[in-house]
């Protein structure tokens, strides 16, 4: 059983109201039990909503607004289901500012690529959770 970015499974929880859905994940669904979550909708943000970056510890919308209890909470449920479900492994949605795994944006809004991880993807793998992005399957 593991954790899955939800937007990966095609559900339209990502900030313009799509998706990202991913053909290799979904298969995956054949043999094991993937778990959809979406950090930023559980930490209280509606969909569709502005894009945010991620800018040194705290959390920006594109309009400057500082979002960082929203997605603070948004992990610490998604903690809270990995806890429940004794998961070990989570897949996540890279670049995301929740679920980012091996790059996020670096805060301007620009496009710009650095390299880090969403605040979700931190705690997760500060509390021992494996997390690994769509890209790694
Ligand atoms: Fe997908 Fe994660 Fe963004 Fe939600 S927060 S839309 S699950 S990448």
């Amino acid at each position: 059983m593991k954790i899955v970015s939800a937007c990966l499974l095609g559900i339209n929880c990502k900030y313009d109201g799509g998706n990202n859905r991913n053909e290799k994940i979904i298969s995956l669904l054949k043999d094991e039990i993937l778990i959809p979550v979406c950090p930023e909708q559980l930490g209280g943000l509606s969909t569709p909503r502005s894009p945010s970056e991620i800018r040194g510890d705290r959390v920006y919308s594109a309009e400057g607004e500082d979002l960082t209890e929203n997605f603070k909470r948004g992990a610490e449920e998604v903690l809270k289901i990995a806890k429940l479900y004794r998961i070990k492994e989570a897949i996540f949605k890279d670049g995301s500012p929740s679920c980012g795994v091996n790059y996020i944006y670096d805060g301007t809004f620009k496009g710009v690529r650095i390299k880090g991880k969403g605040i979700t993807t931190r705690l997760l793998e500060r509390e021992g959770v494996r997390v690994i992005s769509e890209k790694d399957i």
